[in-house]
Parts: C-alpha cells; sequence; structure tokens
C-alpha cells in the first residue's frame, strides 16, 4: 500500500508529506521548542566534499550538510556537491539531500573551489522546487547571486515556454535569495542555530567559519583558514570540528614562497593539532586536505603527534 501510494506522489509531494507528518509528530510530543534536553533529535552530518581547487577524481569540492528534523542546511557548494547530494539522498538514503529540496547554503568564502556548485544547487530541476533557495554568505555574494539568476533565467525563459504550466510549482524557482553575512548568528529556528565568524585566510577578507547548534550537536565549520584562536574559543567543547589541514611536513619541503602563502592561508596538521587541544572536541574531522605528497595516515599522524584525542580524515560522503 505505501509502495503504491509512494509510486503515484512525486517527490516534493513525499517530502511535504513527510515533513508535515514530523511536524504533528514534534508538535504532539514537544509542547515547547526549546533546545531542552528532553526534546533532543539526531542530528547527521555528510561530509559532502572533501577536495580542493586541484582537480581530484577522489574528493569532491567543499561541502558540509547538516541534517536535523527534515531539513538539510549545506555548508559551501563546491564543485560537484550536487551530485554528492544526489548520491547521499539515493545511496544513503537521506532523502532531505535531494538538491531541489534543499533550501539553505551557506557559505564561507567566495573562492571558486567552494562555490562552483551555487548555480546548479539553485537551478537544477528549478520547475520543481517548492522553496527557492537561500544563500547565506559574505559581501559579494548578493552581485554573484543576481548575475547568477540573471544567466539561468535564459534557460528557464526556454524550459518554462515548452513546459505545461501544471508541472512548474514555481515560474520562478531557479530565483534565489542571497544574504550578505557579518559574524554573528546568521540564521536561527526552532531546530538550529547558525553563527558565523570570522577566520584569517589570506588576504580573502571576508572569510567566514561557522558554529552550527542544533537540538543535540554542535558541529563547527573552519572553512579556508590559517591557525585561529577565534576558532579554537568557537569549537571550545564542540561535537565535530570540522577542519581544513595541509601536510606541514610536506609544505616545508616546498620553495619559500609556497610555505608563505600555504602558512597564511591555511592549517598545518600540527596547528590543527593546536587548535584541538584548546577546543578539546569529541572528534576531529579533517577535511580540504591539500596533501602535498603525503598520504591520509601521514596527515593524521601529524595531528595525532601533539594530540592525543580522536581525529580522522574525511572521505567524501562519510556520515557523522
Ligand atoms: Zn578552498
Ligand atoms: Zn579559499
Amino acid at each position: 500500500m505505501l509502495l503504491a501510494l509512494t509510486q503515484t506522489l512525486d517527490k516534493p509531494m513525499l517530502m511535504t508529506i513527510s515533513r508535515t507528518l514530523s511536524g504533528i509528530f514534534f508538535s504532539l510530543v514537544f509542547c515547547s521548542c526549546g533546545f531542552a534536553a528532553e526534546d533532543r533529535k539526531d542530528t547527521q552530518v555528510v561530509i559532502l566534499g572533501t577536495g580542493t581547487p586541484i582537480p581530484d577524481a577522489d574528493r569532491t569540492g567543499p561541502g558540509v550538510a547538516v541534517i536535523t528534523n527534515g531539513e538539510a542546511y549545506i555548508f559551501d557548494a563546491g564543485g560537484g556537491m550536487v551530485k554528492a547530494a544526489v548520491q547521499a539522498s539515493q545511496g544513503l538514503g537521506i532523502p532531505e539531500l535531494y538538491p531541489q529540496d534543499i533550501n539553505y547554503l551557506f557559505l564561507t568564502h567566495l573562492h571558486s573551489d567552494h562555490i562552483h556548485d551555487v548555480s546548479e544547487l539553485a537551478s537544477g530541476r528549478w520547475w520543481g522546487r517548492e522553496q527557492r533557495l537561500s544563500i547565506y554568505g559574505p559581501a559579494g555574494i548578493a552581485e554573484y547571486v543576481k548575475n547568477m539568476v540573471a544567466m539561468s533565467a535564459i534557460e528557464a525563459d526556454i524550459r518554462a515556454a515548452g513546459t505545461p504550466e501544471q508541472l512548474v510549482t514555481d515560474r520562478l524557482g531557479y530565483v534565489a535569495n542571497a544574504r550578505e553575512i557579518e559574524d554573528g548568528i546568521v540564521f536561527s529556528n526552532d531546530d538550529i542555530v547558525v553563527e558565523a565568524f570570522t577566520v584569517p585566510h589570506g588576504e580573502i577578507r571576508p572569510a567566514f567559519g561557522y558554529k552550527i547548534t542544533t537540538r543535540d550537536k554542535v558541529i563547527v565549520i573552519s572553512g579556508d583558514t590559517t591557525y585561529s584562536e577565534l576558532l579554537a574559543e568557537k569549537a571550545k567543547g564542540a561535537d565535530l570540528l570540522i577542519h581544513e589541514v595541509y601536510s606541514g611536513d610536506r609544505l616545508s619541503q616546498q620553495s619559500e614562497f609556497w610555505q608563505d602563502y600555504h602558512g597564511n592561508s591555511h592549517t598545518s596538521g600540527a596547528q590543527v593539532a593546536d587548535i584541538a587541544n584548546i577546543a578539546q572536541p569529541g572528534l576531529v574531522i579533517l577535511t580540504h586536505i591539500i596533501f602535498f605528497g603525503a598520504s591520509a595516515d601521514e596527515i593524521v599522524a601529524e595531528v595525532k603527534r601533539t594530540y592525543a584525542g580522536d581525529v580522522v580524515m574525511a572521505n567524501d560522503l562519510d556520515e557523522f
């Protein structure tokens, strides 16, 4: 019966029904929507992409998904992030990651490796969107999205002209909303609070890290940054610290130019250890990995040399 029902309903309708049911469940079970211990609900984290600007067949561009109470919140949309979301929705059984049902995107900064898939996420199957994509990011994102929408309109006009109206949920479904953010709480609802804080990423200003608080988890995402004491403070006691990393051992064998460049823009394994020693998170998850020829094990070992807590190197589609 359920199978027959699901076969006759399309994806957006199923998602709406699923959200409505989960909303009713929440209302019935919890009379208040505070962050009290008794209303805790499991939050899932999926690392969609662990790569860098350097093309890598095994590592998609940066992206982290936080899924809580039937909604996915995405942090960065590097190249391939949308494909990874499809894989997660279908392969890992996380329907919230079906791209047209993703409603919230937060960007750490506007480097291309973090935004290549913004357009794909906003405009992919736009005609089936129930809610337009909201994009939160640093100064410049409004102009970027304005131009992106103008670009997408060309295709949308062509498609709309040849598509029966009843198949179009929202004629302007590709029109994403952009909000330029500053330090502080940039988004909150009953399920999640998202706080942005500035991180030092060379000359790229502003660049943000995020602290995400749900009913049952605190997650800190470094974005692209060099060593940051503020980040260590924000990550104090977090369940998950998702931090970028490069191999400091290998960078020391590179030219002075690259040592300066990466030293000012990114974080070595030893520096991740320093941050983790201050923050003492439940788990350090390494991502946006610049190997410089080192192996994954060598980079994890570099962190563990001076940090005794749990550390893992993320792979695409890892779940936490
Ligand atoms: Zn990057
Ligand atoms: Zn960057």
